[in-house]
């Protein structure tokens, strides 16, 4: 929606919470209907002993009927039970002032439970005994409220119960997938880097795992320390001043950084600015998050050269002098080079009253060499998922965080559950520390590169672009480049000419590198049909001349369309991606021959991946939904 309907999207969102999803369903997978059921009984019990317990020590609750969650009327003793739980490591939830809140789970044990009825006795009271309520205690569920029909009754819910089956089930699905344990991901705009392992580790300590969101202050310390120094550490790579690492992905943090401009606006008598400058190359969360900030999106020009047109710019910034919120690009630009003339274009926005956002997505082409806060920007988003090596394959979890420069501190997202200001744009989500358990991942990262290490991964990465462009240069010219002819981070190699001279795709060479090992670059984005390639710094020599090898080999599959020795509709290009099935089937009537199919580069006959599914035809398939269920009849 963001990249096609732009500044009429009704949602930014880019980077979702993809992973976590999976986790859950795993859970569902693993546990079934039966487990699941199991374990909701279980918390329904120890909720009802509980509440037995309470009651037989006199105490009212507040809630008749309970899943896992009581509300126990505790009057002058609240503040002392609280304390008495508190020090024994157990939060107790203090709701007005004389109430506590209680939720069990299914990690709640029998000693759970008597040492929360610990907490409650009161002086010469006989302690509750589990004992006395085991037997023939109700769950404290209404019985309209519960549920008698079956759920979760598709095969996969009901099949992996085993631990070695739940193994087999998630290898058969990552068998599938083209990841980055396997090749490359070379997409442009996705920053797809190493996530190191000793990056990841710390995510799974329980003090960083376990602790809960809105926790006592005083039990986060060390979440606050390490929220201080990646944010000491962030501001110093970005040249800004504050930053809020509370946004849960770029796109937040670009909706979070435009309403700290209006909340600037505003304070300064300015409230009536609203329009947004946005070149045509923007990656398309820039115009949804301008739209949903509540703005009104005026695109400028690109010249030939892909570069934002100042002639356009200067027209359009005296045009809305007067309503110049602000102006949005990216840098270095979506089309991979950096534009000189950055530093004019922010004094530009400037001299009209506007502020200048700078889409740092692309952050991995600049850190420790060149800072958005130095060079002209007010306000910055990174993708922590992106430059800072938090995983983000199959889209998130993500961390966006939000920076600006020395005025604009004041109005970052506050949190009022974590004591921070709320005099700004109020909480950006959920959680005062946003996706707080990842990061420890970009913590590790530049602790463990320190300063040098951040600026060589940046040299690196973009010499890798240029190698690649390079040495592609005579089979696939890049599309935009600087003056120089150098490019950025990453290159927009041009397949246009070629669908005149053998009618093949950029979407047939991206198919047909899932043949040769490799997931494709990213398919016509900025630009219709070109593939937009970055490798990254994570990617060694080998691994780019990999790459760069099966590019020019399918240069030379194009030629053999081009000299009629396939038809254009009937050649390994059109018909890639080659399932085993495919090629394995009795009858073989085409112009060239299985091996051609499954192994263009003797190499391959080592190591091949082998896709799961052959071409679809997309526009049918965005148009026809069809259910991928068990049939309905089966159900019957
Ligand atoms: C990835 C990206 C975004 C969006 O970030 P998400 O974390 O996916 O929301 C915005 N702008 C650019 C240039 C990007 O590459």
């Amino acid at each position: 929606e963001q990249h096609i309907r732009r500044e009429k999207a009704t949602s930014n969102i880019c980077t979702a919470q993809v992973l976590p999803a999976v986790l859950a369903s795993m859970y569902a997978v693993y546990h079934g209907p039966q487990g699941l059921r199991r374990i909701a009984q279980r918390v329904a019990s120890y909720t009802a002993i509980f509440v037995r317990g309470m009651q037989q020590m006199g105490y009212d609750i507040a809630n008749a009927s309970a899943f896992d969650s009581v509300t126990v009327k505790t009057d002058d003793a609240t503040h002392s039970i609280a304390e008495r739980a508190r020090q024994s490591g157990a939060n107790l939830r203090c709701r007005l002032t004389n109430h506590l809140g209680v939720s069990l789970d299914e990690t709640t044990t029998r000693e759970d439970l008597e040492m929360l009825w610990s907490f409650f006795v009161k002086p010469g009271q006989p302690m509750p005994r589990l004992g006395d309520f085991e037997k023939g205690v109700e769950p404290l569920i209404p019985e309209e409220l519960r549920r008698t029909s079956d759920f979760l009754t598709h095969p996969v819910f009901n099949t992996h119960h085993s631990e070695t089956g739940m193994l087999r089930y998630i290898r058969m699905l990552s068998d599938k997938d083209l990841a980055l344990d396997r090749s490359m991901i070379p997409l442009g705009s996705c920053t797809m880097k190493l996530n190191a392992t000793s990056e990841m580790i710390p995510v799974t300590w329980p003090e960083f795992a376990n602790i809960h969101p809105f926790a006592p202050q005083d039990q986060l310390q060390g979440y606050a320390e390490l929220d201080q120094q990646l944010r000491d550490w962030l501001c110093q790579a970005t040249g800004y001043a504050g930053i809020s690492l509370q946004p849960n992905a770029g796109s937040q943090g670009e909706y979070a950084g435009l309403l700290v401009i209006k909340a600037w606006l505003e304070a300064n008598g300015q409230g009536h600015r609203n329009i947004c400058l946005i070149p045509s190359s923007a990656h398309g969360t820039n115009p949804a998050s301008a739209q949903m900030a509540g703005m009104t999106v005026v695109v400028t020009a690109c010249d030939a050269q892909g570069n934002v047109d100042m002639a356009d710019l200067k027209a359009k910034c005296e045009q809305h002098s007067a309503n110049l919120a602000c102006m949005m690009i990216t840098y270095p630009s979506t089309h991979g080079v950096f534009e000189t003339q950055v530093k004019e274009l922010c004094a530009l926005v400037h001299s009209h009253g506007g502020r200048v956002y700078v889409d740092g997505a692309n952050m991995n082409a600049l850190v420790g060499v060149a800072a958005p806060g130095e060079f002209g920007g007010d306000v910055s988003h990174l993708n922590l998922h992106k430059t800072f090596c938090i995983p983000h394959g199959g889209g998130g979890p993500g961390v966006g965080p939000v920076c600006v420069v020395a005025d604009l501190v004041p109005y970052l997202p506050g949190h009022a559950t974590a004591g921070l200001p709320v005099n700004g744009v109020g909480a950006i989500s959920a959680a005062p520390l946003g996706n707080a358990a990842v990061l420890p991942i970009s913590w590790m990262y530049c602790r463990m590169m320190g300063p040098e290490g951040l600026k060589q991964a940046t040299e690196v990465a973009i010499l890798s672009a240029n190698y690649i462009s390079a040495r592609l240069k005579d089979h696939y010219p890049t599309l935009y480049a600087s003056a120089n002819g150098h490019v950025a981070h990453e290159c927009i190699l041009d397949l246009r000419p070629l669908k005149e001279t053998s009618g093949v795709s950029a979407e047939d060479v991206a198919k047909r590198l899932m043949d040769y090992g490799f997931h494709a670059p990213t398919l016509s984005f900025p630009v219709p049909g070109t593939l937009m390639v970055e490798p990254t710094e994570s990617e060694t020599l080998a691994e780019l001349d990999r790459f760069i090898n099966a590019m020019i080999a399918i240069r030379e599959e194009i030629r053999n369309v081009e000299n009629g020795t396939w038809p254009q509709d009937n050649n390994p290009l059109k018909h890639a991606p080659h399932t085993a099935a495919s090629l394995l089937g009795a009858d073989w009537d085409r112009p060239y021959s299985r091996e051609t199919g499954a192994f263009p580069l003797a190499t391959l006959k080592q190591v091949k991946y082998w896709p799961p599914v052959g071409r679809v035809d997309n526009v049918y398939g965005d148009r026809n939904l069809f259910c991928s269920c068990v049939p309905v009849a089966d159900y019957a």
